[in-house]
């Protein structure tokens, strides 16, 4: 058995179990770097924040 392996963020919300990915990223990286525009935010130490934490004020 094979599973395609691709990146994903995860929200650190609390609470929060939120995760996304991207068709085109290739590393974690790339993938905040494209969902920052739909309003994924990263933190200081890697955190990453959903929309919608981001927007409750989990900062
Ligand atoms: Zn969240």
């Amino acid at each position: 058995m094979t599973a395609a392996v691709y990146p994903v963020i995860r929200c650190d919300g609390p609470d929060c179990d939120a995760e996304i990915g991207h068709a085109y990223a290739f590393t974690v990286t790339d993938v905040r770097r494209l969902r920052h525009p739909d309003g994924w935010h990263t933190r200081p130490r890697g955190r990453d924040l959903c929309p919608t934490c981001w927007k409750a004020g989990h900062r």
